[in-house]
């Protein structure tokens, strides 16, 4: 056997050394695990038993050039070997970090930003966070504190994050929470029951409404994911973002856009902010960053901030693995491969091909509606045909049917299905979700 690679697991017996030594997020205590994955190639994973699965999520919607990349592999045990770790805290840095930041200006549209590193979603959030607070600080802004956040969003873990996000799960039974956020409506208009041309105006609205009843002296912030992704794979009306960029720049509100989901081709650019059509102040990455082959990520900030809050003293949070040399090598591998082999085009068009496909499930009574942008797809679940009301129990359990009965991982949520593969999906691949959809859905009672 190849170095390193170790013997298939006994799946019965890991799960049991599993129950008696693991706490697992989001598993009911009367629940154990089942599923022991082994390896992965493209966009299919095995489990100890031999089982094969289509990957539908990529992961948890990170894995854009698919399972199994040896090259990627490559770039972290070279990495590990010529300098595993340093710090790039006070006056130390090293030449992947550098690389890597200046890589991840080049492939945006502007390119004066710069970059801060963190080792996930959740904490790039709440750098986010102290950084949008901080900069109305030192600008004589102190009062700027108030965060605007959306319904059906999904921020991160954290204390902060948590109460950003619209998850029932982080908010109750954990006691106080920071405080001063304000929730806004999503851009959800099947949910909302409005007509998508609407939708824009009665958001524009809200969003101008809350600035007045807060006051805009008091608002550090709007944080937004450019598609809501726990949210149901959301994409908002095109005119959305940049009406309420012009509303946050009249109100000295900075843009936060958490595109932990959306960048690195996911919706066929490097950054959703090119396509939706908005400079943000500070933008979120992780994810789609490395493929998941290392946990890392990055916020992403405007010149003007960085020079803010480099100032005086410098920006006095950090963590031990921020700027971590393996995880920015793996980055680095990572990009080489989403630019060699075209996959922001790749993205494109299976999505398109899969928006096609999807709608070959309307004529199934339980199925409300489907919708695609870039490589993210939604199977929007109604509780009786021609209503929008959702199950009362949501999608999840739906989920595991079709991952059960057919083998193609897909997410479930408080109202639909979700889908967002590898960018490197196939025809095949596509058709093959669709028909477990199909399968699965057209059995619902
Ligand atoms: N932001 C968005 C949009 C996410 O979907 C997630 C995780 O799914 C996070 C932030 C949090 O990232 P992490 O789980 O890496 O902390």
């Amino acid at each position: 056997a190849e170095a390193g690679v170790r013997a298939r697991p006994d799946a019965r017996a890991l799960a049991d050394r599993d129950r008696a030594r693991l706490l697992h997020p989001f598993l009911p205590g009367e629940q154990h695990s089942r599923i022991v994955m082994v390896e992965g190639e493209g966009c299919r994973l095995r489990d100890a038993e031999g089982r094969e699965y289509l990957d539908a999520t990529a992961g948890m919607w990170l894995c854009q050039v698919g399972h199994g990349r040896r090259e990627i592999a490559e770039a972290a045990a070279g990495q590990m070997r010529t300098l595993e770790y340093s710090t790039v805290f006070w006056d130390y840095t090293h030449d992947r970090a550098v690389e890597l930041a200046e890589r991840l200006v080049g492939i945006g549209s502007d390119d004066t930003r710069r970059v801060f590193f963190t080792s996930g979603g959740s904490e790039g959030v709440e750098i986010a966070l102290r950084m949008a607070r901080n900069v109305h600080h030192r600008r004589g802004e102190p009062d700027r504190t108030w965060i605007l956040t959306r319904d059906s969003a999904y921020h991160g873990a954290g204390y902060a994050s948590g109460e950003l996000s619209d998850f029932p799960p982080y908010t109750t039974g954990f006691g106080p929470h920071p405080g001063q956020v304000h929730r806004l409506s999503a851009p959800y208009p099947f949910a909302a029951g409005e007509a998508p041309e609407k939708a824009t105006d009665l958001l524009v609205h809200e969003l101008e409404s809350a600035i007045d009843r807060i006051g805009a002296h008091r608002i550090a912030a709007l944080i937004g994911e450019p598609v809501l992704a726990l949210g149901g794979m959301v994409a908002p009306p095109p005119d959305y973002w940049p009406r309420v960029e012009q509303v946050l720049r009249r109100h000295g509100i900075l843009l936060i856009l958490d595109e932990v989901v959306t960048a690195f081709g996911r919706v066929g650019h490097w950054y959703a902010a090119d396509r939706i059509g908005v400079r943000p102040d500070l933008t979120v990455l992780s994810k789609g960053l490395t493929s998941g082959y290392f946990p890392l990520g990055a916020v992403v900030t405007s010149e003007d901030i960085a020079r803010t809050l480099g100032g005086d003293g410098g920006f006095p949070v950090g963590h031990t693995y921020s700027g971590h040399p393996v995880g920015c090598a793996v980055a680095l591998a990572n990009l080489d491969i989403i630019e060699r082999e075209g996959l922001l085009d790749a993205a494109e068009r299976a999505g398109a091909r899969l928006g096609e496909e999807l709608r070959s499930l309307h004529d199934i009574p339980l199925v409300g509606g489907t919708r695609q942008y870039g490589l993210t797809a939604a199977v929007e679940i109604v509780r009786a045909p021609g209503s929008r009301d959702p199950l009362p129990e949501g999608t999840y359990a739906i989920a595991d049917q079709i991952r059960d009965r057919t083998g193609v991982l897909v997410r479930g949520g408080p109202r639909a299905l979700t889908v967002a593969p590898p960018l490197v999906l196939s025809d095949r691949e596509t058709t093959e979700i669709v028909a477990a959809f199909g399968e699965v859905l057209s059995g619902l009672p």
